[in-house]
């Protein structure tokens, strides 16, 4: 028997993919081969049971073997846990990696259907229609009105018709499974296809749902008697509850993939399939408990009517790109989700949060109206489409575009956006399966900013945290996740991620009017040593022979001590951009995604509206130019206060961009 000590190198640790090619090197040695962990030890061929061990980088961990080829396998494993890129392929694999993150078609809904209408044109209006039924009250998360057919976008529930087998019915029972199996991992393997999976993770969920301890611990329960939904319900529900009781986040997150897993083999199983927003084959009202941003990717957007949702919140993502493809949208609805099924027809006023399941002809018929109204509102806006708009006093405001991908490059030129006042890139890194690497995001900025030449692209720097992992970055569980590492934070800790962005963001910026912009910047420091990575990455770029410009460096105000200091960040930066989403959630101490606080989360409380008036003055004094880009930019009532505080540029969901144009143009 051999036993040797080895600390572990392999980056953020032996999570799916590491684990996965881990075990599939043990099993190249005839020996026995244990891992020791703590207190705890797996079979290292076993990637379940070495994902559960939960071992991280730098982790000490025992390997024990005990056979004729022991000592080449100890050598082996170990030469593999010292290796930081064990298990992960090349990040130059993921370069070819389809760029679009938030797919998603780009074409407005429909705007002469009756069932498709609305896009903030009449976001003025106040008052419901006065229908003799009460509407149900949500968050106004996007503007507009719509009504039409429901589609149930909830979950099937999955049961087990029966608990237990006769003894005859064990083999075709077991069969069955297989096949079900099978299938469903086909199904995922094509699906991963479709995404580019360059870097094995599609492997890693195969060799799980494969291993003991979920398939053949199932046909152990079906050789045993029991039904094969039962046993896959059963065995899965344990196994992702061994992944959630796990010390680390990211392994924690792997509960979900068992979840997935057992989700579809038990539905084929049973002969039932999920319902997908890809099968929306007209104009319809979604009703769900809550969507992805990818959910809603792999839907077409022309036959979204309207969203409604029992959770989140005005300013989540979702909101926001309901709000570009202009789908009025009413989230946090007061329901039970049981209640969402049955619903034939619903309408919608996204501009006050009113949803009316089964309404009465007597409202259709308002609600038709309304949206010709709506309509005809949108048409005459048109005119404003080639105005950079002045106000009476002669002012000049730049009304200028909010993106979170390039698919809406179009919708934005449409409505004549002058420029993009906030490009979101963390939508390019969050949906997918690895991180986009630096061609990728050059390719994607240099995109942007040729289409918009020579108004100004400001690309934002990824702003992501706890509360949405990435693949490949490793989040702690944090009890304040807002409060914690993100943003700013988490890429200066993070070179091997921040500074691929910085070098696409310079050779972006050869390109066209690139600008950049750092988010949840909170001191002065931060600014100076993203300031030194840059200078350091241009001097890299300078060295290998790529050409690259100098971005203006921007900030974004969305902390209060970013709005206190901004006397002492001026003179840092060339720009600042406030975030009135964060701003305004951090100075109330109100989440901005709970429903119970919104009547608290207000952009126009006076609280924030001092803090605002704090960054213009500074602004101001030190001669910098100031944007808002957080929601209240496009709000009607915000417009005339802000560009009344000095504001330079709102930047705004496309959608929005002409009423924006009018309201100032009539200062
Ligand atoms: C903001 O906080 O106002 C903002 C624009 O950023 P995000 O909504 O992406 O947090
Ligand atoms: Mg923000």
């Amino acid at each position: 028997m051999l036993e040797t000590a080895v600390v572990v190198k392999v980056t953020e640790g032996l999570h799916a993919r590491p684990a996965t090619q881990f075990a599939k090197l043990a099993k190249e040695f005839s020996c026995s081969l244990l891992v020791l962990h703590g207190s705890t030890s797996a079979d290292a061929k076993s990637a379940v049971k070495l994902m559960l061990l939960g071992i991280r980088e730098h982790d000490q961990i025992v390997l024990r073997a005990d056979g004729a080829d022991e000592s080449d396998a100890v050598a082996r494993m170990a030469q593999f846990l010292s290796s930081p890129e064990a298990g992960v392929q090349p990040a130059s694999a993921a370069h070819a990696a389809d760029a679009a993150a938030c797919g998603g078609d780009t074409d407005a809904p429909d705007a002469s259907s009756r069932t498709g209408a609305g896009n903030g044109a009449d976001g003025d209006r106040s008052g419901a229609p006065a229908d003799e039924t009460p509407p149900l009250i949500g968050i106004p998360a996007s503007e507009g009105v719509a009504f039409g057919d429901a589609f149930v976008y909830l979950p099937e529930p999955l049961r087990a018709a029966r608990q237990f087998i006769g003894p005859h019915e064990t083999a075709t029972e077991a069969m069955r499974f297989d096949r079900a199996l099978d299938d469903a991992l086909a199904a995922l393997d094509s699906q991963f296809d479709r995404m580019g999976d360059h870097d094995g993770i599609a492997e890693a969920l195969v060799s799980v749902a494969r291993s003991d301890e979920f398939a053949g611990e199932i046909r152990t329960r079906i050789a045993a008697g029991r039904d094969a939904t039962a046993a896959t319900l059963e065995v899965g529900a344990a196994l992702a509850a061994s992944f959630e009781s796990i010390d680390d986040e990211y392994l924690r997150s792997r509960a979900d993939d068992i979840h997935g897993i057992t989700r579809q083999v038990a539905l084929r199983l049973n002969g039932q399939q999920d319902a997908s927003l890809a099968g929306i084959a007209k104009p319809c009202v979604v009703l769900a408990s809550d969507l992805t941003a990818p959910d809603l990717a792999r839907a077409n957007v022309a036959n979204i009517a309207a969203l409604v949702c029992t959770r989140g919140s005005a300013t989540s993502h979702l909101a926001i790109i309901a709000r570009s493809h202009g789908i009025p949208a009413v989230f946090g609805l007061a329901v039970p989700d049981s209640r969402l099924r049955g619903v034939a027809q619903v309408a919608v006023d996204g501009t006050l949060g009113h949803v009316w399941f089964e309404p009465t002809r007597a409202l259709q018929e308002r609600f038709a109206a309304r949206i010709d109204e709506a309509r005809a509102h949108r048409a005459a806006l048109d005119v404003y489409r080639d105005v950079g708009p002045v106000t009476r006093a002669g002012r000049p405001v730049r009304i200028a575009a909010n993106l979170g991908s390039p698919d809406e490059i179009e919708a934005a030129k449409a409505v004549g956006a002058m420029g993009v006042g906030l490009f979101r890139t963390e939508l390019l890194f969050m949906n997918r399966r690895s991180l986009p690497g630096e061609h990728e995001q050059y390719s994607v900025y240099r995109r942007v900013a040729e289409a918009f030449a020579p108004h100004p692209v400001v690309i934002r720097t990824l702003d992501i945290g706890g509360d949405k992992p990435v693949p490949g970055i490793a989040f702690a569980r944090e009890d304040n996740p807002f409060l914690g590492w993100r943003g700013v934070r988490m890429c200066l800790d993070r070179p091997d991620v921040f500074k691929p962005q910085l070098r696409a963001l310079l050779r972006a910026a050869s390109a066209g009017n690139v600008q950049a912009m750092l988010p949840m910047i909170a001191d002065v420091d931060e600014v100076r040593r993203v300031k030194a990575l840059m200078a350091e990455c241009a001097r890299e770029l300078a060295g290998e022979g790529i050409p690259f410009g100098a971005p203006k460096l921007g900030i974004m105000i969305e902390t209060p001590a970013a709005a206190l200091t901004a006397d002492m960040l001026a003179p840092e930066v060339d720009f600042f951009s406030i975030g009135t989403n964060d701003l305004t959630q951090y100075v109330m101490a109100a989440d901005r995604a709970n429903p119970k606080l919104a009547p608290l989360y207000r952009c126009d409380h006076p609280a924030v509206l001092r803090a605002i008036a704090m960054v213009c003055d500074a602004a101001r004094q030190a001669g910098i130019e100031v944007a808002v880009c957080g929601e209240a930019a496009a709000q009607p009532r915000m417009i005339p206060l802000l560009v009344g505080l000095g504001v330079d540029e709102l930047s705004m969901s496309p959608a929005c961009v002409l009423r924006a144009k009018k309201i100032v143009s009539e200062l």
